[in-house]
């Protein structure tokens, strides 16, 4: 009898507990990759006002209803609009204005013709040998936003462009999801600074390193906390320490496996609340401990260093997305074929490989390649990755070109 749990039922049972944290306000100058907490409505219409999108002539439409290139019309200049200007000549029948894009149409005037449209101009005259059609190169007052129209709706994620999009519409300062405070603590006597020569026995604390530019990369604020070292006072005298800093999550690694020195398990359950331990049906990354503490939400990742940064993908990942009210919890996925057979273990767990996938244009479709080296403490091969390949229990061998679910390691989506 397996006690595995299914990865959707864990995911759902961790969303369940936590809900979005409260937003707070930044000038766009900081608000780059972070999500908007509600919709915001354009102060102004957008353009402000009916303006030209063309440098060339202001003029009425009626008066070149009958220029050819045999009967041309002939307008006489009667002064000149440049954007940003705020009196305005008025166009009378017979007569144009120059005009730069931008700015404003002036009233009499209806449409605009582009320079290199005319059939010849001077200081005084423009000469058209074709009707000019009313509304010609005039970008009218709304036709971006109407005023009070949403122009970013909530938990969209701030673009260059639509932080543009909020100074045009008037918004120096936005709501948004909250920067999250992850503490993160390895655990493990084995461990020893990442700047120590090795001695017998031990490793560099690679995952505190791995697991705090995750965070950083996903636009947290990481609390590298001291190593947990192998005793449950250590480890309850870290976690406790840790709380006082009242973070928005806490993360650890390693020390959730069923072994004997494993104490973040029985720990995390003495201090917390609806502490899971548990097996989930994946490969990396079955153990796994979840719950609260003091309220906050906690993760026991495990230790081997391509686990944790998976399981951070699979549970982590959604788990701050909801707490920021972010629309993206999980990796964006895609379809891709292998671009070699590969050999999996038949085991009953779905597997996330490591793989490197590309777009190939040629025959239209992503291709994957997967290193030989998964183990779950190689990093080599993570090292290089920009994708998890999903495989599905008991696959064994699976063929070149065989269809597989990738899931992209992706900067922003
Ligand atoms: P554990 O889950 O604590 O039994 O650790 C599983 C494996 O991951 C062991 O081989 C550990 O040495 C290794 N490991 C645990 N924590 C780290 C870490 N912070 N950096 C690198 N390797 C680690
Ligand atoms: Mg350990």
């Amino acid at each position: 009898m397996s006690t595995l749990q299914s990865i959707d039922q864990v995911q759902e049972e961790i969303l369940s507990r936590l809900s979005a944290l409260p937003p707070t306000d930044v000038p766009l100058e900081v608000a780059l990759h972070r999500t908007i907490a509600t919709d915001v409505h354009a102060r102004d219409p957008i353009p402000p006002f009916d303006n030209t999108a063309m440098d060339g002539f202001g003029l009425r439409s009626a008066d070149t209803a009958s220029a050819t290139t045999d009967a041309p019309t002939e307008l006489k200049v009667t002064g000149a609009v440049e954007a940003g200007a705020e009196t305005l000549p008025t166009v009378l029948a017979g007569c144009a204005v120059r005009i730069y894009t931008g700015a404003p149409i002036p009233p009499g005037c209806d449409c605009i013709v582009p320079w290199e449209k005319t059939a010849r101009f001077d200081e005084t005259t423009v000469v058209l040998d074709a009707p000019v059609a009313a509304r010609a190169c005039v970008r009218p007052h709304s036709s971006d936003l109407e005023k009070g129209a949403v122009a970013l709706s909530a938990g969209t994620r701030l673009t260059p462009a639509a932080l543009g999009l909020l100074a045009t519409v008037g918004y120096p300062v936005v709501s948004v999801g909250p920067r999250l405070r992850v503490a993160v603590h390895s655990s493990g006597n084995e461990l020893v600074p990442i700047d120590s020569a090795l001695s017998p026995g031990k490793i560099r604390n690679s995952n505190l390193t791995s697991i705090c530019a995750r965070l950083e990369q996903w636009g947290a604020t990481p609390l590298a906390r001291p190593v947990l070292r192998d005793t449950p006072e250590a480890v309850r005298a870290g976690l406790r320490a840790t709380l006082t800093l009242r973070p928005d999550a806490i993360v650890t690694t390693g020390g959730v496996s069923a072994g004997d020195l494993d104490f973040i398990r029985e720990v995390a359950r003495e201090l917390g609340d609806d502490v899971q331990i548990r097996k989930v049906n994946m490969k990396p990354g079955k153990p796994l401990v979840d719950g609260l503490i003091a309220g906050i939400p906690f993760f026991g990742l495990p230790g081997n260093p391509a686990a944790c940064l998976v399981s951070f993908e699979i549970f982590v990942r959604p788990a701050l997305a909801k707490l920021e009210g972010r629309r993206d919890a999980f990796a964006p996925r895609r379809v891709a074929r292998l671009a070699h057979a590969f050999d999996t273990p038949k085991i009953d767990r779905r597997q996330f490989l490591r793989g490197t996938a590309h777009f190939d244009f040629e025959r239209q479709h992503y291709r994957v390649h997967l290193p030989s080296a998964q183990g779950s403490h190689q990093m080599s091969s993570f090292a290089e990755a920009n994708c998890l390949v999903e495989i599905d229990v008991q696959s064994g061998r699976l063929a070149e070109d065989a269809a597989v679910t990738i899931h992209l390691l992706g900067d922003i989506q």
